[in-house]
């Protein structure tokens, strides 16, 4: 997987791409990051790579031409691929969206600034923009870094056990069971005693149940996307929590229906 950045500010990226497992990805050329400073598509005699709105109003907005040229440049014709701006506007991006965007050979990654990019470049060139939530950054850079953050994680070969991004919070509509480690007593605290017990088909009863309640106490709308085995489905009635999940279900499809 080759994530193509365009930016005005390719040093943004130096850090963070050094360290944990977006660094190793590299290393072990799982994936690549290739940087594309903007500004040296940029053709008039000051590399200017914004200018001010016409109409009037607060702010600058990025040129069309020297985006379309640094994205002409930064494309490799051969791979599949998707040209995505990050944009507060966009469709919020989610571990749904990361999966999807990982089937692509290169993923091009355009960051704005400023006011955001010229209407006609978003319209001619952009397939699809992405926010990675409701709030206003100054940049796409971080925004940019998290999607090749999240997309890496579901590369193949990439996270050392091929299950830890299955296990993972959001991967099946559930959120994580709380973990712990050693000391096995932390300032009085013990650990739930079924967890040094050994007795793995216990130990991952006790795990589900634990997911399936933090879920249903947190974040109960994720449920309606989880299926359980009929095995899951006995443990989970037997906790007392499947009525919970199929009423959070009938309430999701009603929800619906009215819409
Ligand atoms: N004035 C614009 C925001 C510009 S923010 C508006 O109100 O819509 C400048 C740039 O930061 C944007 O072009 C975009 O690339 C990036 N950005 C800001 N917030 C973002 C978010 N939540 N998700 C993704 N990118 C974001």
């Amino acid at each position: 997987m080759l994530f193509s950045v365009l930016t005005i500010f390719p040093d943004f990226f130096f850090s963070p791409l050094r360290e944990g497992i977006v660094r190793k990805a590299q290393d072990e050329g799982k994936i690549e990051i290739s940087l594309h400073n903007i500004r040296d598509h940029a053709l008039d005699k000051h590399h200017m790579t914004d200018d001010r709105p016409f109409g009037g109003g607060e702010g600058m907005v990025m040129k069309p031409e020297p985006l379309a040229a640094c994205l002409r440049a930064a494309v490799r014709p051969e791979c599949s691929r998707r040209v995505i701006l990050l944009s507060p506007k966009g469709e919020r991006f989610d571990q749904a969206g990361a999966a999807r965007l990982a089937g692509y050979d290169q993923l091009l990654l355009i960051c704005g600034r400023y006011e955001g990019v010229d209407e006609r470049f978003r319209s001619l060139y952009v397939e699809e923009e992405l926010s990675i939530g409701d709030y206003i950054l100054s940049g796409g850079e971080l925004a940019a870094l998290v999607v090749i953050d999240a997309v890496s994680r579901l590369l193949p070969g990439v996270l050392g056990c091929s299950d830890s991004a299955t296990n993972d919070s959001f991967s099946r509509g559930l959120l994580k069971h709380a973990q712990y480690t050693r000391p096995q007593v932390f300032e009085e605290m013990g650990v739930p005693e079924v967890l040094l017990s050994g007795d793995h088909a216990a130990i991952d009863r006790y795990r589900l149940i634990e997911s399936v309640r933090l879920t249903l106490e947190r974040r109960p709308e994720l449920l309606a996307g989880a299926r359980f085995t009929p095995q899951e489905e006995k443990i989970l009635r037997r906790a007392g929590l499947y009525g919970r999940i199929e009423a959070m279900e009938r309430a999701q499809q009603a929800g619906n229906d009215a819409g």
